[in-house]
């Protein structure tokens, strides 16, 4: 049976860290703050911000909350964007997504100040992942990196292979894998012959967003998946793109949903927030 992959500990590991940063950090005279800016009242935005304020109340980050209207024009957001930029007492700026439709979240995204962009969606932060300069890196693809580290899990030299090319998983985790030296493929929906190339992976990372959709044929005895998709099934369960009973005794490793990357996700924001402050 696959070794499972803790999430959920190796998050606990790196938020630790990070409250011991913070702590260090205060006592210089410097308060890591981020501001957080939801617009309108979408549930899943307001659980996923509720989340992201209780880690820094957790970490010691001061946390600012702009909650708007959904009738907040683009010129008005952008507009606080500006503000915020200019605040040397704000370290970080994350604007959640998805924004209302009359917003252009390209542009919302494009104006926050490279060096404030915790999420690392700038196209700045994006272009320097590329080319291998500093910059803040996306949190879920830089979560599943720690993940692969912090379980003993060599990269270079591996065949990876990332299903999904997605901006904020996909392309910047085939960046990351190249970086660690991985030999990495991109796979997406119009890729022909899936299966053929899903099994040739020493680690295979799925970011599809369809439920239980890899099976124990997409994957080669012995590999590494990890598993990027959260769904609710029938039952209300929460499940991965994985199905997890059909591959799980056929790899060596393997992340379980939940408990596997979504714990991450916050982990890494934390990280950058305190880098941001750094
Ligand atoms: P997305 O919809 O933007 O991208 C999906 C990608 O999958 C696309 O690039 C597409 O080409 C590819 N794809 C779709 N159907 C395919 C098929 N049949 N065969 C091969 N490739 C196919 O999604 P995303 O934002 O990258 O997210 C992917 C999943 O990860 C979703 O389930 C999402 O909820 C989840 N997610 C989880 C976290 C987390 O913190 N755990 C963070 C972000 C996204």
């Amino acid at each position: 049976m696959a070794k499972l992959i803790d999430g959920k500990a190796i998050s606990a590991q790196i938020k630790e860290e990070c409250k011991e940063r913070v702590a260090k950090l205060k006592e210089e005279g410097i308060e890591v703050t981020l501001a957080v800016i939801q617009v309108g009242n979408d549930p899943a935005s307001t659980v996923y911000v509720g989340n992201k304020k209780k880690a820094c109340a957790y970490i010691g980050i001061r946390s600012l909350a702009y909650e708007l209207p959904e009738e907040t024009t683009q010129e008005e957001l952008l507009a606080l964007i500006g503000e915020l930029n200019g605040r040397k007492d704000v370290n970080g700026i994350l604007v959640q997504l998805p924004l209302p439709k009359h917003i252009d979240e390209e542009k919302v995204l494009d104006t926050i100040d490279p060096a404030k962009d915790v999420d690392g969606f700038h196209p700045q932060n994006v272009g320097a992942l590329c080319i291998g300069k500093k910059g803040f890196v996306s949190c879920t693809p830089a979560g599943i990196i720690q993940l692969l580290k912090r379980s003993d899990i060599e990269i270079a030299g591996k065949e990876c292979v990332v299903i999904g090319r997605s901006n904020i998983v996909g392309k910047p985790m085939a960046l990351l894998l190249l970086r660690e030296n991985g030999t990495v493929t991109v796979a997406h929906s119009r890729t022909r012959d899936l299966k053929e190339i899903t099994k040739r992976a020493d680690i295979l990372i799925v970011a599809i967003g369809k439920p239980k959709m890899i099976t124990a044929d997409y994957v080669k005895e012995g590999a590494v998946v990890i598993d990027v998709g959260i769904h609710r099934n029938e039952n209300n369960k929460l499940c991965g793109d994985v199905d997890f009973e059909s591959v799980a005794p056929h790899c060596s490793a393997i992340t379980p949903v939940p408990g596997g990357v979504g714990p991450m996700t916050i982990a890494m924001l934390m990280h950058n927030c305190v880098e941001s402050a750094s």
